[in-house]
């Protein structure tokens, strides 16, 4: 077969067709290093490690033609966002102040999915430290959506989901702390999902709001999700927040669910009206296909974004306190003493946006604010916990559109920081409550963009979410 034949339809037909050498691991590796590097106007990638993947694919060539028993990811061509680790390669969450940084050690999540044969191709822009719904806030330049480079590609993942989206890598990995897995698989017509809180070890990516962010996988289907989702998850010692509870090995055989959505979603103004359509209709198709549809209300709507925005500044305040030209990060030139380095490092290795939470987030833990905000937060976070977990005794699934627009146009919304915050309307309730959520496409609107169909379920049941998932 000739190898610009090739095209990919899932990761275990890849893993197919290397044991029945229809296609060779090094012939991959080489059309898709051509690919990221020659067809990526979508400045998704910032490296593409092509020494490292050849190498890999040589070896595991060998493997295959030696006989050895081959890893479940044996092919599969995966991107990393640029928060996470991948030992002797650079690293940066596409700041500055990491310029040239390169890992010491491989983060656990990445580290499965080697183990398992994968072959990893490069790193991916994102927001920078992952703060962003547009992934304009990157050191290295916007991110443009595949399905119209005019739009973005949602963030902060927006590499993760533009690479996949535009046939440039087979999967890649994001992280989501409110939504930027699920956002950009949204903007861009892919399979986002962010597990329970505590599923895939942290261990390894660059820390944003530790008590919120999960690593999960963009993908082109949900069996791929699901697939990357098993390798992944489960206990690590290396992050004491990693859960002992086990992963599941079947898809829950559940074939009829309730479903719960918010009356005040549908009924919002600032709804699409397309999202609105097309949300009706796929609950429609549910109830005509036996499956129970309730409709119920959120006393927290209204707090959901101001307690993330409180607690994950916060939360990164505290995080990237490491960054001072000292620990970690770009030391100025301009370093006479301490005072100056910790000042003038910081002033020229964050971002505004960066920068803009940090000092939030100083704000809301001092002294004299600490106990109107911070722990307000943190007892508004549990009110909201309870609140969803009371919606899921009653409904297997919290259902919404993911976003209430399609993909915006690049720098219409860059000026307005509340605009952009509001944008994490439907995808912050999973990370503040800790749940389980994934966005599967909905269909398009008519101008061909494509919309997310957001399923939020029980606390570390991704089997039946995956079951869900696979209906729409
Ligand atoms: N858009 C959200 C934010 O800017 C989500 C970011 C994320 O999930 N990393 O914080």
């Amino acid at each position: 077969m000739a190898l610009s034949d090739y095209s990919f339809v899932n990761l275990a037909s890849v893993r197919e067709d290397l044991i029945s050498k229809k296609i060779s691991a090094s012939d991959l590796v080489e059309l898709y290093l051509k690919r990221a590097e020659e067809e990526d106007k979508y400045n998704a990638f910032l490296e593409v490690f092509s020494e490292s993947a050849r190498a890999t694919a040589a070896s595991l060539d060998q493997k295959i033609a030696s006989g050895e028993t081959i890893g479940e990811l044996v092919g599969a061509i995966i991107g990393l966002k640029d928060n996470l680790c991948y030992k002797n390669h650079h690293v940066g969450a596409s700041s500055k102040i990491l310029e040239g940084f390169k890992s010491l050690y491989t983060a656990t999540a990445v580290q499965r999915l080697i183990d398992q044969d994968a072959i990893i191709i490069g790193r991916l822009n994102c927001d920078e430290f992952a703060m962003g719904s547009s992934n304009e806030n990157s050191a290295y330049g916007v991110v443009k959506n595949p399905i119209d480079p005019s739009l973005v590609p949602g963030g902060s993942s927006g590499g993760s989901a533009a690479s996949v989206a535009a046939g440039l890598c087979m999967a890649s990995l994001g992280s989501d702390t409110g939504g930027s897995i699920r956002q950009p698989a949204s903007f861009t017509g892919l399979v986002g999902l962010k597990p329970t809180y505590g599923r895939i070890s942290r261990y390894g990516l660059i820390a944003f709001a530790s008590s919120f962010d999960q690593i999960g996988p963009f993908t082109k289907s949900v069996d791929d999700s699901e697939l990357l989702y098993k390798i992944m998850a489960g206990k690590d010692v290396l992050d004491s927040t990693s859960s002992i509870k086990p992963i599941h090995k079947e898809r829950s055989g559940q074939s009829k669910f309730t479903f719960a959505y918010y009356e005040e979603v549908i009924n919002s103004p600032g709804l699409h009206p397309k999202t609105k359509t097309l949300f009706l209709e796929k609950i429609d198709a549910l109830k005509a296909a036996g499956h129970k549809v309730i409709s119920t209300s959120f006393p927290y709507l209204e707090q959901l974004v101001p307690c993330y925005y409180v607690l994950t500044t916060a939360e990164a305040s505290s995080n990237l306190g490491r960054y001072d030209g000292v620990h970690y990060g770009a030391r100025s030139e301009a370093s006479e003493d301490i005072p100056s380095t910790y000042f003038n490092s910081r002033t020229e290795g964050f971002g505004p946006e960066v920068k803009r939470r940090i000092m939030l987030g100083t704000f809301v833990l001092s002294t004299g604010y600490y106990d109107a905000y911070y722990s307000k937060g943190q007892k508004v976070r549990r009110l909201i916990k309870d609140a969803t977990d009371d919606i899921l005794s009653k409904a297997d699934f919290l259902i919404s559109p993911t976003t209430p627009h399609p993909a915006f146009k690049i720098g219409e919304k860059a000026n307005d920081p509340i605009a952009l915050y509001l944008e994490d309307i439907f995808t912050v309730q999973a990370n503040l409550a800790g749940n389980p959520a994934i966005s599967v496409p909905m269909g398009m609107t008519d101008e061909g963009l494509p919309l997310g169909f957001q399923f939020l379920g029980k606390s570390f049941d991704e089997k039946t979410l995956f079951a869900a998932a696979s209906l729409i």
